[in-house]
């Protein structure tokens, strides 16, 4: 008999007192763990199918069940961990590259929690967001480095081409196979309402959504799926994806079977076929070669559309935007390693990269010191989990933030890091019509209207408490920033002061 080295990680716990046999966890869990055995008139759980997403809990109608983590344990060793063993026993038993999704769940030091933002008091008092305007809005592309008049004075508009949001928050690039078609409309949708901008990702755009284009960054990446002019000129930007903060380095693959029906379409590629991109774009091997692709992308769409430039957060990230600011780009991207992905081999999300705040404070201040800063928007992602960490990473350097991961919880995801197998139970990472449908976009809309809507009072709160009035009066203002424990390097490449001084 084969052994099952392997103890569940998971185990549903379920209160039969409670429990009213009605069998909605057996119909609601994709992973098919709950089943009903009718000799016994009882519903018993395969803890090892559970990968903890929390639907059945949440649908219960009697709250007859929580998900507990598994009490079954190795013998306690700090070094080899139960999740190092278990690990080793999967891949021993594979042979396969561990794979995982969502973002780096790791134990890394999260500098936004140890930065701790300004109030005024008693001088340069503070602002009442409730009675006195506050500004959110940003523009976002290259600014001028002179002010030019003509003979008569006026002001002289040459400025390259602008993004103008309501606030400093897009939705981050999801491609439409790595998640569902309610999961894009809703994303789509929110954003036109808020006056913001969603990301196509590297999927293409599905026809339906051409509708949504003013609110629309369209993304070209290495494997150009879905790229044909008309998906250039339709959207309000175009996003170079040239690496993701999940997963640097490296390329994506969305599995055949995830290739059907519309995303293949979409994708322009035959069904059940691999969309594999590859790691590197094949004709890019330098900042000159990038720019000729800027300049390509700007000369198929009339130089009317911004060009964002969206790289991972790596150990030389400062020379690289160096180099991206001076090659034709209107707005760099910047994915920390907490940046969500729809897959990725486990070891890479967990090891490679850089955390964002430290990423961005760097870079902001290269630019500043090269006289490049106005060249180009910063826009930086990966896990900005609030309102508070947009405030500060603003006050860091930033234009502006990319949230995914906050965005999809507020659709209903609990982060059970399973999407790579295509059975999210709450009808976001999954081209499974039955559970697609799980996913209404009206309701998901509105959830990321309210969850936007939101965090947009708590900015105005933050800044009339630190007496600024004006989204722009933040960017690279880090007076207003304090560390808490962190040494001399790190208060260093942060720019702050240590909380006391
Ligand atoms: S959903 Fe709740 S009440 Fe219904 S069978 Fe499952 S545990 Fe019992
Ligand atoms: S995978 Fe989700 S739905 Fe299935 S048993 Fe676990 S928590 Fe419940
Ligand atoms: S999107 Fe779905 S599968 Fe992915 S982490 Fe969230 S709940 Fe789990």
């Amino acid at each position: 008999m084969a052994i099952n080295y392997l103890h569940p990680e998971y185990e549903a716990v379920r209160n039969n007192d409670r429990c009213i046999t009605c069998r909605v966890c057996e119909r609601q869990c994709a992973n098919e763990a709950h089943k009903y055995i009718v000799d016994r008139d009882k519903i018993v759980c395969d803890d090892s199918k559970c990968v903890n997403c929390h639907r059945c809990v949440a649908l219960c109608p009697t709250r007859a069940l929580k998900i507990v983590k598994s009490g079954s344990t190795y013998k306690q060793n700090a070094n080899w961990t139960d999740k190092t063993i278990d690990e080793i026993y999967r891949q021993a038993g594979s042979g396969g590259v561990l794979l995982s999704s969502m973002g780096n769940p790791e134990n890394y030091p999260v500098y936004f929690d140890k930065i701790l933002l300004n109030a005024s008091q008693v001088t340069n008092p503070s602002i009442d967001p409730l009675r006195e305007p506050m500004e959110t809005r940003v523009f976002l592309g290259a600014k001028p480095q002179i002010i030019e008049r003509d003979g008569s004075g006026r002001l002289v508009n040459n400025l390259p081409p602008q993004l103008s949001l309501s606030m400093p928050v897009m939705f981050s690039a999801m491609s439409y196979g790595s998640i569902s078609f309610n999961a894009h409309e809703s994303l789509a949708r929110a954003a036109e309402e808020l006056g913001i901008l969603y990301n196509t990702g590297e999927g293409g755009l599905h026809e339906d959504f051409y509708r949504y284009g003013a609110s629309t960054i369209v993304q070209v990446a290495s494997g150009r799926f879905g790229v044909h002019p008309e998906y250039l000129n339709s959207g309000a930007a175009i996003e170079i994806k040239m690496g993701q903060g999940a997963k640097p380095g490296i390329g994506g693959h969305l599995p055949g079977p995830k290739i059907v029906g519309d995303v293949s379409r979409t994708r322009m590629i035959p069904e059940g076929s691999d969309a594999i991109s590859p790691a590197p774009h094949h004709d890019i091997y330098s900042i000159e070669d990038l720019r000729q692709l800027v300049y390509s992308l700007k000369e198929a769409t009339d130089y009317r559309k911004p060009v964002i430039v969206k790289i991972a957060a790596v150990h030389n990230v400062t020379a690289i935007a160096s180099g991206i600011a001076r090659s034709g780009a209107d707005i760099i991207a910047i994915d920390g390693f907490r940046g969500g992905t729809g897959a990725a081999p486990t070891r890479i999300r967990d090891h490679v990269g850089i955390p964002i705040e430290l990423a961005l404070a760097g870079i902001d201040k290269r630019l500043r010191d090269e006289g490049i800063r106005d060249n180009v928007s910063i826009v930086v992602g990966g896990s900005i989990r609030s309102s508070a960490d947009i405030v500060k990473i603003v006050a860091l350097g930033a234009d502006c933030v990319y949230i995914g991961s906050a965005a999809l919880i507020a659709l209903g995801c609990h982060l059970c890091r399973s999407c790579q197998t295509g059975k999210c139970n709450w009808g976001i990472a999954t081209q499974a019509p039955e559970l697609v449908k799980r996913l209404n976009p009206d309701i998901g809309y509105k959830r990321l209207v309210n969850l936007m809507t939101a965090w947009r009072h708590e900015i105005k709160e933050m800044m009339g408490g630190m007496g600024i009035n004006s989204i722009e009066s933040l960017k690279g203002n880090r007076l207003m920033l304090r560390g808490v424990g962190l040494n001399e390097k790190e208060l260093e490449i942060l720019g702050i002061k240590h909380a006391g001084e």
